[in-house]
């Protein structure tokens, strides 16, 4: 068992954030079997959701590339010794970005009109060499609204972007918006958008031999679960991969994905309150019989969202339980009332085996990403 805890390190802390490397296989096996034609680009943007980006590198290392958001993540990928292909999602966003990003070897994605001037300025300033040619994902606005070319715009930027010496392999993608909804019209727009786009740009004909094979990269974990269609040469996997369902209305478990992470911690008090007892920052929560209550070392200085409300799930010694009361900084309060042997010292899962994260990411009115994004390095990470 290798253990990173947070510095200052070997110190004891309750709250801990075990991480089983079989389930990540697992997952990660079951969603490659989902769409065996196609390559994967395993997601590990904003610390592998939380999970730690070096980690996920090592226990994924069957990909055959890695998607990060911000230069610095793939900076860090590439200190820790990764070398395969690590693609910088939403590209850099200054010159000095660029200049980092060629220097450390990583994949570009390329997605408005401002990078490709960028580019076009640093082949015209770069030394002839200096740059050894990298694989650049043209990414189209099929729908999103958010990045990429319109597909009107899309043939030009191929066309310059075809023309630089440091575009070795020029590959083009786009994102859904809707592909966690199995009954949406989106997808199916999005993809024939997609489709049109790029016979408008293999039509240009410096393009057709370059973009013959046309490495088109679209689905991501909701996508590839359900819309085979979308897969073509490369998919796009991130939070299925971390054992959280992409889909909704669908459990993790139906879908056969295994939790990635299970974050614990330990009942450090216990009390009776009698009825109109209240418990917490602002009383708003008042015992209405007899109760037992438990206060765990869990609060928002770890992650967990203040949004959680009074009646959200937690397991205590292996059984169900409500949290009751306002979340503090370094403390959850939870009724045990109905459950007998809890003790100072019980063991409380936050999520993760025998509680999934979407269940807690529901009652916190929010997506499991954000849960799993949230946890901060006061968590002690245990990769088993
Ligand atoms: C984050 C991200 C993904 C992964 O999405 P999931 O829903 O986590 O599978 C795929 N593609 C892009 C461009 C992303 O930014």
């Amino acid at each position: 068992m290798a253990t990173r805890m947070s510095a200052p390190s070997q110190i004891p802390t309750p709250i801990v954030a075990r991480v089983s490397l079989a389930a990540w296989q697992h997952n990660f096996a079951l969603l490659k079997a989902a769409a065996p034609q196609s390559r994967f680009l395993a997601v590990i943007k904003a610390n592998a959701y939380g999970h730690g980006a070096i980690e996920a590198a090592q226990t994924l290392a069957g990909a055959d590339a890695f998607g990060v958001a911000r230069l610095g993540e793939g900076v860090e990928l590439r200190a820790a010794g990764v070398t395969k292909p690590i693609v910088l999602m939403e590209g850099v966003f200054s010159s000095t970005e660029l200049a980092l990003a060629l220097r450390y070897e990583l994949d570009l994605v390329v997605h408005d009109e401002t990078q490709v001037v960028m580019l076009e300025e640093r082949a015209r300033t770069a030394g002839a060499g200096v740059d050894a040619p990298r694989v650049v994902w043209l990414k189209l606005d099929t729908g999103m609204s958010r990045l990429g070319f319109a597909p009107d715009r899309a043939r030009n930027a191929a066309e310059r972007l075809r023309a630089l010496p440091m575009v070795g392999e020029l590959r083009v993608m786009t994102h859904f918006a809707c592909a966690d909804e199995a009954e949406s019209a989106m997808t199916g727009k999005q993809l024939a958008r997609f489709d049109s786009a790029i016979k408008e740009i293999t039509s240009a004909s410096s393009l057709r031999d370059s973009l013959a094979s046309c490495h088109a990269g679209l689905a991501n974990s909701a996508a590839i679960l359900q819309f085979p269609s979308t897969h073509r040469d490369w998919v796009r996997a991130g939070i299925a991969l971390y054992g959280s369902s992409p889909i909704v209305g669908r459990s993790a478990e139906f879908l056969g994905l295994k939790p990635v992470m299970t974050l614990s911690s330990r009942v450090i008090a216990l009390r009776e309150l009698s009825p109109g007892q209240s418990v917490g920052y602002g009383a708003s929560w008042r015992a209405s019989r007899r109760s037992r209550i438990a206060t765990v070392a869990a609060g928002y200085a770890d992650g967990l969202l203040r949004s959680l409300p009074s009646g959200a799930p937690v397991l205590v010694a292996g059984r169900r339980a409500l949290l009751v009361g306002r979340l503090s900084m370094d403390m959850i309060t939870v009724d045990v009332t109905d459950l007998h042997d809890v003790l100072v010292g019980s063991e409380v899962v936050l999520w993760g085996e025998g509680l999934p994260v979407d269940e807690v990411a529901a009652a916190a009115g929010t997506i499991a990403y954000e849960l799993l994004c949230a946890v901060t390095r006061r968590v002690a990470f245990q990769y088993l």
